[in-house]
């Protein structure tokens, strides 16, 4: 079965055609500037290598669908005969609320509870229902599911997802800790049970989802138990351009200085993190280098963000009586060897040690020095594998 994993963002739609016979990806590209002067499609055919730039106009996601489709069939750089090779579409979406504990085929009923979920995800899951209601248009009759950034967190204890607010703040406004990245939090606790040769339900795994936005995930028994995100993406850690926890008293001293709610929001969400801090830049090589050339707020920069990443992975620890693996994943966990470093580096009282040797390696790796009793590994996310493979399940039923 070839499965068509759609992420729509508002004004941008990425794909990647998956055959799941073998999992590999047949196609991929992106759609920019939707709704915009200048929109154009970047295609890639992976079995030849073949890439298209297509300038055309697209006034809407649908526009867009059929810019995908077209570019699929077509005879010179397509993958596919026809629309009909493709099984099913799995859309990425960030929102599921407490309706969504689990990936599901998309209905009226579910469209309805996507809608619900909006006002949690107000930029984020309006682009993501467009996805879907231009699929629907262009491609009738194919089944599309809905895979979500929440629903892995959605098996969180009360006590792990509930703030210290009143009651009636979860009730009536349904305010409560989501968490977030679960997509890929789920498929680097699956895989990093394969290459230990356990069943998930075995093992106790930290999962370091490390990027431009990042989190912690306590995965117990192959579910998650504690996260770092909440609420929205600002939660936790220190991130490239978000704040990360701090006292919530904070944003209301900032409005009675005379910032506005649009204005903090700017602030926590886009100048703070590792480039607010450093003033140079959220990207971790170059804050390497500033740091290796004496620039003391790019050093500070990333000894806090490692020194954060450390106490969530104490604290989970903690909060499952014990850890058999931590996982490290996305654009600074894959890549980051040094920082990846800093944060394990003092943890060798948990049995986490790393072997410095192995940890300059790339890709799939498992780290861990001879004598760890916790196993440290290194796995490439794919969130679009995740979803494939979750829509693949739901159409087979
Ligand atoms: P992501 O959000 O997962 O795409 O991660 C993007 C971030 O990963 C970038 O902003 C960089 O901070 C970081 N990154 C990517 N490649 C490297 C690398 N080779 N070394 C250090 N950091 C990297």
């Amino acid at each position: 079965m070839k499965i068509l994993v759609i992420n729509a963002g508002s004004s941008s739609l990425k794909y990647q055609l998956i055959d799941m016979d073998n999992e590999s990806v047949m196609a991929k590209g992106l759609c920019e500037r939707i709704g915009i002067d200048g929109s154009n499609l970047q295609h890639t055919n992976m079995a030849s290598g073949k890439k298209v730039r297509i300038d055309s106009p697209m006034h809407s996601h649908a526009d867009a669908i059929k810019l995908v489709v077209d570019a699929l069939v077509d005879p010179g750089y397509g993958v596919i005969k026809n629309m009909s090779e493709i099984g099913a579409v799995g859309h990425r979406v960030v929102h599921g609320a407490e309706y969504f504990a689990d990936s599901c085929l998309i209905d009226g009923k579910v469209k309805e509870a996507l809608e619900m979920c909006t006002p949690l995800a107000p930029l984020h899951n309006p682009p993501n229902i467009i996805g879907i209601e231009a699929c629907e248009k262009i491609m009738p009759g194919i089944k599309q599911a809905g895979v979500f950034d929440t629903a892995f967190h959605q098996t969180m204890p009360q006590k792990a997802f509930m703030y210290g607010l009143p009651y009636k703040c979860y009730e009536e406004k349904k305010i409560r800790k989501y968490g977030f990245h679960g997509t890929s939090h789920k498929y680097v606790s699956l895989e990093a049970a394969k290459m230990l040769g356990k069943k998930p339900e075995e093992l106790k795994i930290i999962t370091c989802h490390l990027g431009n936005g990042s989190s912690v995930t306590a995965v117990d028994g192959g579910k998650s138990v504690d996260t770092s995100m909440g609420f929205t993406p600002l939660d936790g850690t220190i991130m490239g351009t978000r704040t990360g926890s701090m006292d919530p008293a904070v944003v209301t001293f900032l409005m009675d200085e005379g910032l506005d709610s649009k204005r903090i929001n700017v602030l926590m969400n886009k100048e703070s993190g590792v480039y607010g801090i450093s003033g140079i830049s959220s990207d971790f090589r170059d804050l390497t280098q500033a740091a290796d050339n004496g620039n003391e707020r790019a050093a500070l920069a990333l000894d806090m963000f490692s020194y954060g990443v450390k106490k969530f992975i104490g604290a989970y620890a903690a909060a499952m009586g014990g850890v058999d693996a931590i996982v490290f994943t996305a654009g600074v966990g894959e890549n980051d060897s040094r920082t990846r470093s800093a944060i394990v580096k003092g943890l060798e009282f948990m049995g986490i040690k790393i072997d410095e040797e192995k940890n300059k390696g790339r890709g799939c790796m498992d780290i861990s020095a001879e004598d760890a009793t916790v196993k440290t590994l290194v796995i490439p996310t794919n969130e679009e594998l995740m979803i494939a493979r979750e829509t693949k399940k739901l159409v087979e039923g």
